[in-house]
């Protein structure tokens, strides 16, 4: 029998209303052994037992939890078993330093729901009703403690009705800081595109996304744009102009139901799309369904939510049809959380805007989680989750990690706890690098931290480590994949040695070469790099990166030398005109623009293009996901390599030239799962963590971990902290805090010329 430990924090109102108790009589019932704590922090609860028991007993604390205990958040990650004999109660944790935590903002309550629904409540289709379970935090919160006057809604008087339940200790709304109703609280009001209110706000929202126009929604942490997702013409348009080309777009479903007439939904997908936390949830599609093919072109999964406010409610109750959800900005920007903001940069891309007076104090966009080998991953960190710290065996220096360049957050360390910013996103614009420094400087201000190090990514070029370089904390760069590593590390609570699987699209090597695709050896002093994939070049650098076309090239150069470019039996070389093709080869052979890459994404790209899936991309790792739908389901059997310090995927590819797509993309699959397994082998190492952007590819990462346990090893993988990139500054604080004292001899800090060097 599998036996399976489940770390679990459970907040919100679940202290004196008989949670330790029935929590108790659970882990009994379902024949479970650890414990459970009470702490400031929350209640932590430990169980160990069979696997299929542990996800039960998981289900049920939140069906059949006590009926006054309301559950705000519910964490919980899956560890190695720690042996736990019997089930017991244990003592409150007192003293150390009380940190205030800071809450996430939470869906809207099933009370809540059922007033908002009521004509004869007094908050019937009031649009901000909230209560202490549920509600805005995080999105309102300027400053420290959490009480009316440091949030957004200091504005708002409070009328003699909210304020008698603000102060009556036996009412649900009992110092629910947010407390309103429609006499005194924020208003909704729909205006056009010049600004002009047009009343009647919520009936003429439905008219209009009725007929096909775009929306503009101030939500809880930001601005979304929304769409009829039925409507083929409204979200291609949706599209054009939020130069958006074939990112697959959210879905804003009305009910569970309806959810399910189209997806599969497994027992814990349900709980993610219905929990507090209420993320986008990347399920697989059924046959036919409702949504336009422009929501998600080719994509057999869809990302779907429910709703999370009132608003949200109210406007879905009316329509009762799904719709996109997307984030409020052009392209990869931030988004608005202003509503005169947002009036000019969505400029052109929505036609009307529904908005309130409540003031958003930080942007919080929409999370996104997937199940992957029984177990929650989540993708983006942000509503629902952020600021929620991950704790620590042991507390740490007070340490600031500015994260990476692409899919930003930023992380701090205070005692014991890390807490993990919001998603900020890529830092490719001045509105997401001002993001950036505004979350920087917040959580700084937010928890009273003053830095004693300050962790970065070791690309200088990085907007976040020049930034990092202006602070007056001692600097500590960190390896970009090591990160990954150490990420992947502190959620599975592993100590070294242990091997590390980092795959992504790119990072700064401690070599000054661009990596990507590396199995690193964490032991008590640092790591080692053990083997990565053998490199090749990339023509034009940056550009490459939106033409998988010329990873192929580079790979098939690598591999054939000028030989390469005579080869128009093939799609990549064919896609090229004979001009271009004569400058790629002069920039291959003589070395210009070209760096060489080891990296794993890149070989996806590659991999894609030779197989004529995709040789240009709209979005970094779109033909990586081509590569992962064309998989052939049950197809077995791998390609030869050759293993060794370099890994040689030579063979590979010259054995996959002329094989069909589907069954060539499932084998090249199955043969990363095999050279993972014997890396493993290679290395010695018995514990393995899988991370970097590439282990956000399910198939991948299933059948790697099936792999690696078939042949005895121990696969960990991402639960609560991102694969990609959002994960990399949780990595950052660990390696301060574990390794700084032995990096600063390392030649990690010996910065090399970024001449080959790619963003
Ligand atoms: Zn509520
Ligand atoms: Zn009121
Ligand atoms: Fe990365």
């Amino acid at each position: 029998m599998n036996t399976e430990r489940a770390k679990i924090t459970v907040r919100g109102a679940v202290q004196g209303v008989g949670f330790r108790p029935f929590v108790y009589r659970l882990a009994l019932e379902f024949a479970l052994r650890g414990w459970v704590l009470n702490s400031s922090q929350g209640v932590f609860i430990e169980v160990e037992g069979p696997g299929e028991a542990v996800r039960q007993f998981l289900a049920a604390l939140e069906k059949s939890r006590p009926p006054r205990a309301i559950i705000q958040s519910l964490e919980y990650s899956f560890l190695d078993p720690a042996g736990y004999e019997g089930f017991e109660i244990r003592t409150s944790e007192e003293g150390g330093k009380k940190c205030a935590l800071i809450m996430p903002d939470v869906a809207t309550c099933a009370d809540c729901i059922r007033e908002l629904l009521d004509p004869g409540d007094r908050r019937y289709r009031y649009p901000f009703i909230n209560c202490t379970n549920c509600g805005p935090r995080f999105s309102i919160l300027e400053a420290l403690p959490y009480d009316r006057p440091n949030t957004t809604m200091k504005r708002f008087a409070m009328c003699p009705e909210c304020e008698r339940e603000y102060e009556d200790p036996l009412d649900r709304r009992f110092h629910a800081e947010p407390i309103a109703c429609p006499r005194c609280g924020p208003r909704i009001e729909l205006w056009d595109a010049a600004g002009t209110a047009l009343g009647h706000p919520l009936h003429k929202s439905a008219h209009v996304l009725r007929e096909g126009k775009i929306l503009a929604l101030k939500g809880l942490g930001g601005f979304q744009l929304l769409v009829d997702a039925r409507n083929q013409e409204a979200v291609a348009r949706l599209r054009e102009r939020k130069r958006r080309e074939r990112k697959p777009l959210g879905v804003l479903y009305p009910t569970l139901e309806a959810v399910r007439a189209v997806c599969e939904v497994s027992e814990q997908e349900e709980r993610l799309l219905v929990s507090p936390e209420r993320p986008i949830v990347l399920l697989r599609r059924r046959p036919g369904g409702d949504v336009a093919p422009a929501v998600a072109p080719e994509n057999p999964n869809l990302g779907v939510m429910l709703p999370c406010t009132p608003l949200h409610h109210l406007l879905m109750v009316e329509l009762g049809f799904p719709l996109v959800a997307t984030s409020g900005n052009l392209s990869d920007e931030p988004i608005c959380t202003e509503e005169h903001e947002a009036l000019e940069r969505l400029a052109g891309i929505a036609d009307f805007f529904l908005v309130h007076d409540r003031p958003i104090a930080r942007h919080v966009d929409d999370s996104v989680t997937r199940v992957m080998s029984g177990r929650e991953m989540v993708l983006r960190r942000a509503r629902g989750y952020a600021p929620l710290p991950l704790r620590g065996k042991e507390t740490s220096p007070c340490v600031l990690a500015v994260g990476a360049h692409l899919k930003n957050s930023v992380a701090l360390s205070v005692g014991r706890d890390v807490f993990i910013s919001q998603h900020i996103g890529d830092l490719e614009t001045s509105q997401a690098y001002a993001a950036f420094r505004k979350v920087a400087a917040d959580f700084q201000r937010l928890y009273e931290a003053k830095p004693e190090v300050i962790a970065c990514d070791l690309h200088p070029d990085y907007l976040s480590t020049k930034y990092a370089a202006q602070l007056s904390a001692p600097l500590h760069p960190v390896q970009h994949h090591w990160a990954h590593v150490l990420s992947c590390m502190a959620e599975n609570e592993l100590e070294p040695p242990v091997l590390g699987v980092s795959w992504d699209g790119t990072g700064y090597g401690a070599d000054g070469t661009i990596w990507g695709g590396e199995f690193l050896v964490a032991r008590e002093d640092g790591f080692e790099r053990a083997a990565h994939f053998r490199q090749f070049r990339l023509a034009g650098g940056g550009a490459a990166i939106r033409q998988p076309r010329r990873a192929a090239l580079g790979l098939l150069f690598e591999m054939w030398g000028e030989k390469a470019f005579r080869r128009r039996d093939l799609a990549p070389v064919r896609s090229f005109s004979d001009t271009e093709l004569a400058l790629l080869e002069q920039m291959l052979e003589k070395k210009v623009n070209s760096p060489v890459t080891s990296s794993a994404g890149r070989l996806f790209d590659a991999v894609a293009s030779l197989l004529d899936l995709d040789h240009e991309v709209s979005f970094e790792g779109e033909a990586a996901m081509k590569l992962e739908f064309a998989v052939r389901e049950g197809t077995e059997g791998s390609y030869p390599f050759k293993m060794g310090e370099v890994i040689d995927w030579q063979p590979m590819v010259e054995e996959m030239l002329g094989e069909s797509p589907g069954v060539a993309a499932a084998k090249f699959h199955n043969t990363l799962a095999e050279i993972v397994a014997a890396a493993a082998r290679f290395c010695g190492e018995e514990k393995v963590v899988l991370t970097g952007g590439c282990f956000q590819n399910r198939y991948l990462t299933e059948r790697c971990i099936l792999r690696l346990r078939d042949s005895g090893f121990r696969p960990y993988w991402h639960q609560r902290v991102p694969p990609n990139d959002g994960g990399i500054a949780l990595g950052q604080v660990l390696s301060a805090a574990r390794y700084d004292r032995v990096s600063q001899q390392s030649p990690l800090c010996a910065w090399q010329s970024p001449e080959n060097s790619l963003r």
